[in-house]
């Protein structure tokens, strides 16, 4: 297998300082599965040429490997010697270790510039076709040229084989090319993936920091490269949504920001809210609840003291906020029939999810001004139309309210991570156009103290279904509704 990486960047050498090998010597390097090879078949000032060549050894592979490894022992006959798969993604990440963090002691300006590079991978097995090539590197800047090959020359009869030669071609910096390749090479095969463990989840989101999160193509990345495991994919793809909705120096955005909270505070509001919350929640019936966005686990504490609620689900994007909640709510240290009534989930409310359905009721208090509008419509999907409870109790802020803060300044929102905050018009607006759409009736109340020009500084939408009087055993209720 054969990686050759290009660059008429002047002068052109300057390649095998970026690559921290020396351009006059071939290079051999042991892994635990073969050998790697590195050499320049070209070097001068306009154009340099290093090649990556993967020497595969189908039977070292399989020595000395534990059971759980056994997959491998039905390949002693395979074609993984001769494509690009993930055992090259594992030989570019410990030959060119140096350069794919992006260190270059002696010139450190050369790591930083983006220079024009060219990569082709000789054999590369792709399920999807060459717009599945494209789809994965031209949203990064890459111009693509895929040439597929037949399964065997002299037998054109027998059709075309799923391997391509593939050329990319873009400016970049060496260490963005090198962790591009390392992430994408392993997603065009679905061979097993021989180095899939959990700590794989940590080196896709390392590796992927700062371009994955955006790429149109990244659910499908997520997926192949964490090879269909439901459960690793789920995390990750939350923990990209998370990644792309903070600024990379707002990491704390979950929190209340310290102007939210001693805005506030005088008024106690967040107790208020929950207060109201809760209260909703109770006379609604519901027996089930779902808290979205929970957070830190306040509302989550009120739910748990009330024996209304027999099974309890706090769902959070952020891990961080979740472990907190654990910890305040002394989960491992509460009685068994507590501990079971309560669960923490994670996930995001803007995929489908199937642990969501079936509950009689959900809260989401002061989530949805956390997300940007097209997250929001999704938003509206995974709850109203998939997880679809009989009653929802949604908060957020009224924007109106905020001249009343003296020390907010005009046209500021309570919170840096708020991507909008609604006057009362605007939030009716958006919930009877969602209710209408999914089915729900809605009202509104206010929550905190209420001014009579701009209102209650938090307001509060309560959605119920009419599956919900079909559902329960009030079948007096349901003949008076009809009657
Ligand atoms: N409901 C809590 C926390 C509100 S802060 C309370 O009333 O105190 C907003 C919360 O929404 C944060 O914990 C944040 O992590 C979470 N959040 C933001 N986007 C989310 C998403 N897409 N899915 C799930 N939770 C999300």
């Amino acid at each position: 297998m054969l990686l050759t990486i290009t660059t008429e960047h002047k002068p052109a050498t300057d390649l095998s300082f970026l690559l921290h090998k020396h351009p006059d010597r071939f290079q051999s390097f042991d892994l635990s599965f073969g050998q790697a090879h590195v050499f320049y078949p070209e070097v001068t000032e306009d154009r340099c040429t290093a090649c990556l060549l993967l020497d595969v050894d189908p039977v070292g592979m399989v020595r000395g490997k534990t059971r759980d490894q056994s997959f491998l022992l039905g390949h002693y006959v395979n074609d993984r010697p001769y494509v690009a798969s993930s055992f090259l993604s594992v030989a570019i990440s410990q030959v060119f270790r140096t350069a794919m963090g992006g260190r270059c002691q002696e010139r450190p300006e050369l790591v930083t510039t983006p220079i024009p590079l060219t990569a082709r991978l000789e054999v590369l097995p792709v399920r999807g076709g060459e717009g599945f090539v494209q789809r994965m590197f031209e949203p990064l800047g890459y111009t693509v040229e895929a040439v597929r090959h037949p399964l065997d020359e002299r037998f054109p009869e027998w059709g075309e084989s799923p391997y391509y030669s593939v050329t990319i071609t873009g400016t970049k910096t060496l260490a963005e090319l090198l962790t591009h390749l390392y992430v994408l090479i392993p997603v065009f095969d679905n061979e097993k993936h021989y180095f899939v463990g959990d700590d794989e989840l940590e080196k896709l989101l390392a590796k992927g920091a700062g371009w994955l999160a955006s790429h149109p193509e990244k659910e499908q990345i997520t997926r192949r490269y964490l090879k269909n495991r439901s459960s690793l994919y789920r995390e990750a793809l939350a923990r990209l949504v998370e990644e792309d909705l903070t600024e990379p120096d707002s990491e704390t955005s979950e929190l209340p920001s310290p102007l939210e909270e001693s805005l506030e505070k005088p008024l106690s509001l967040n107790d208020q809210r929950h207060g109201a919350v809760l209260a909703a929640l109770r006379a609604s019936g519901a027996r089930t609840v779902l808290d979205l966005g929970c957070g830190e686990g306040k509302l989550l504490r009120e739910l748990l003291q009330d024996r209304q609620f027999e099974q309890i689900v706090g769902m959070d994007v952020s891990i961080r906020s979740l472990e907190i909640a654990q910890k305040r709510l002394k989960l491992d240290r509460l009685p068994d029939w507590q501990a079971e009534r309560l669960k923490l989930i994670h996930g995001s409310l803007i995929y489908r999810d199937k642990r969501l359905e079936g509950f009689d009721a959900a809260a989401i208090v002061e989530v949805i001004e956390h997300l940007d509008p097209p997250r929001l419509s999704a938003l509206e999907r995974t709850l109203f139309e998939f997880a679809r409870p009989q009653t929802v109790v949604l908060t957020t802020p009224n924007r109106e309210y905020n001249v009343m803060w003296e020390s907010l300044p005009a046209g500021q929102f309570r919170h840096a991570d708020h991507r909008f905050e609604w006057t009362r018009q605007e939030f009716q607006d958006w919930a009877m156009r969602v209710a209408g759409q999914y089915g729900y009736a809605v009202r509104f109340l206010p929550i905190g103290p209420e001014d009579e020009k701009v209102g209650s500084p938090t307001q509060m939408g309560v959605f119920t279904t009419s599956e919900r009087e079909a559902s329960h055993e009030h079948a007096g209720l349901r003949e008076r509704i009809r009657g």
